[in-house]
């Protein structure tokens, strides 16, 4: 290791065993993950037709780490001109060969950038935690082992699709135009990349400003993998190249994950255009914790429903609601909980909640915190030591929150949860379906028929049922109202990129 690096790791191991030892009765040693298995370059082009090319507009921006401030990287920004080459050039791969190539073929692609994410899966997982900000243990657990799973997943049904959809004459759509947020940097672009693969779309992808990396990794791997040139191309940049993705013209299929200000902006521009759309938003999910549930398990539910991540989840568990005779219990253990999660450092090892993925969303959090405090509601905060650098925000509840609050209403997209108690199932319900969003919902109970009252009128896409923020490739994700529509996993997540023909618009 050299000199420069061990050093840093010794200073960084001090700093967080003394940040700990002040808070704690017993401290762990921090566990930092070496960085030296990444080599980031110093500049990144777009990649197109196969190939890293610099971009016509000339134009490039950083991005960060944002637990140091330290830029890592210059990026290109895709101007319209790169757009159009990029789509023009996926439209040319469709024709060309991936339109009429056999499933099994295209599963063989897949596969191989499967086993190669599963190779290469160290280096994948410290290059998200360095761009993005969560800590190691989610890149290593969660995000790359799904993003592999969700490949070999969607390899599987490329070669089985006139069994998917019997009778019915599945054909691809054409250029799918993909655009994804920086929570989940890797795993979404996965999410997006392996159905349109397997159905045979070919793809122009345009990753989050703040969290490129990965996808420019990525796309190193499907190189390796030699898909054939233009099948997949990405282009980095901020809304306005997102923009100009969507609104192409020769782009015949739109997938969003992001905020809902921006899914109905892209709703807006594709309507009449006779582009197929997808869009998953935002979320205000509702945890129900009934006072028969096992209630360490559901506070250990509720802290990974919401502090997962720093709370940059749209399907976090973000309302809490807690039947008023098990309130106290409740309270107590989730605030000793909190108390002891690790903030900090988020390549080490040890740490729970790491950085704020950037300053803007940082600013978002607090000035909704503010507003949280300002309308009445009643702060908790663990005390815990915070870097002096990067942008962070320390595991946050209130208690004494009505529903008007901002902070019940409005997706924070931070580690904030707010917490309000109910006596009745259907206040509960009331209560929990009382929003705009439906993506997501937790109930906790020992009793299964309570389970499935609940979920049969919970108006939310995926319901979990005793544990929180599970997923897996073969189970579809998605919301209702403001949340969004269609489905992303499972047979469902194929459907948005096929057409078929007893629709009459295939051909
Ligand atoms: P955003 O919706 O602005 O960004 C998401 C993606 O869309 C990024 O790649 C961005 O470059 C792109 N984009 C922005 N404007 C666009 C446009 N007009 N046309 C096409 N693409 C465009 O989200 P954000 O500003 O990064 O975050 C704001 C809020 O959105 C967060 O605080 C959070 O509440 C929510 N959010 C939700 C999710 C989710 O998974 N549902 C993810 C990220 C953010
Ligand atoms: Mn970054």
């Amino acid at each position: 290791m050299p000199e420069r690096e061990r050093d840093e790791l010794e200073r960084r191991k001090a700093a967080a065993s003394s940040a700990l030892a002040e808070r704690t009765p017993f401290a762990y040693a921090s566990a930092p993950e070496s960085s030296e298995i990444v080599r980031i370059e110093d500049r990144y082009g777009l990649f197109i037709g196969g190939e890293f090319v610099e971009p016509k507009s000339g134009r490039w921006f950083g991005t960060l780490n944002p637990a140091t401030e330290e830029v890592l990287s210059e990026v290109a920004e895709a101007g319209p001109e790169d757009v159009d080459l990029a789509v023009t050039t996926a439209r040319a791969a469709w024709e060309e060969s991936w339109r009429d190539l056999p499933g099994r073929e295209r599963a063989k692609y897949m596969y191989r950038i499967a086993r190669q994410l599963q190779e290469r899966s160290r280096e994948f997982a410290v290059l998200e935690t360095i761009d993005g900000g969560k800590p190691i243990k989610e890149s290593r657990d969660v995000d790359v082992p799904l993003a592999a799973a969700h490949f070999f997943y969607y390899a599987g049904w490329a070669d089985k699709l006139d069994y998917a959809f019997p009778g019915r004459l599945p054909r691809p759509i054409g250029v799918a135009g993909q655009v994804i947020p920086w929570n989940f940097p890797l795993l979404m672009a996965a999410w997006k990349l392996a159905p349109a693969l397997a159905t045979g779309n070919t793809v122009v992808l345009k990753p989050a400003e703040t969290t490129p990396l990965t996808a420019l990794l990525l796309a190193e791997v499907i190189q390796e993998a030699d898909l054939p040139p233009g099948v997949v191309n990405i282009v980095t940049g901020a809304g306005e190249t997102g923009s100009n993705v969507v609104t192409h013209e020769a782009v015949d299929k739109v997938a969003f994950t992001g905020s809902t200000d921006v899914g109905k902006i892209i709703q807006r521009a594709v309507a009449g255009t006779g582009k197929h759309l997808t869009l998953e938003l935002g979320g205000k999910a509702a945890n129900i914790v009934f006072e028969d549930a096992a209630l360490d398990q559901a506070v250990e539910g509720i802290v990974n429903g919401i502090y997962f991540n720093q709370g940059h989840v749209c399907c976090a568990g973000s309302r809490l609601f807690v039947q008023e005779s098990v309130f106290e219990p409740v309270l107590e253990r989730l605030k000793e909980r909190l108390a002891t999660l690790r903030v900090g450092d988020p390549l080490d090892k040890n740490t729970d909640v790491g950085a704020i993925n950037s300053k803007q969303q940082l600013r978002k959090i607090e000035e909704l915190v503010e507003s949280g405090v300002e309308e009445g509601a009643e702060i908790y905060q663990p005390a815990c030591d915070l870097p002096a650098r990067g942008y962070w925000f320390r595991p946050t509840l209130f208690t004494g929150v009505a529903q008007s609050h901002r902070i019940a209403r409005e997706e924070i997209f931070g580690p904030v949860l707010s917490v309000l108690t109910f006596r009745t199932p259907e206040e509960a319900l009331e209560k929990a379906n009382n929003t705009p969003y439906g993506l997501s919902a937790g109930v906790w109970t020992e009793k299964g028929s309570r389970i499935l009252w609940m979920t049969s009128r919970l108006r939310a896409g995926v319901i979990w049922a005793n544990t929180f923020n599970r997923f897996d490739p073969s189970s579809p994700f998605g919301g209702y109202k403001e949340s969004g529509f269609g489905r992303e996993g499972g047979l469902h997540g194929l459907e948005p990129y096929l057409e078929f023909e007893e629709d009459g618009r295939a051909g």
